[in-house]
């Protein structure tokens, strides 16, 4: 599951694994993870050990 907030609706979502879709790997260790929210609204969470903010939880 993964913790996503949307901008779109506002509000922040615990989204299953098939919400992805798409996950890149960015310099320096970054992972930015695509996900749709219930709405279809497409978010970007970044993760990876240089991001100061919570990461998603993994299953
Ligand atoms: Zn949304």
């Amino acid at each position: 599951m993964f913790l996503a907030y949307c901008d779109e609706c506002e509000e922040r979502f615990l989204l299953p694994a098939n919400h992805i879709t798409a996950v890149h790997n960015l310099d320096s260790g970054v992972i930015a993870i695509e996900l749709t929210c219930y709405e279809r609204h497409k978010i970007v969470v970044l993760s990876g050990k240089d991001i100061d903010i919570p990461g998603p939880a993994t299953v």
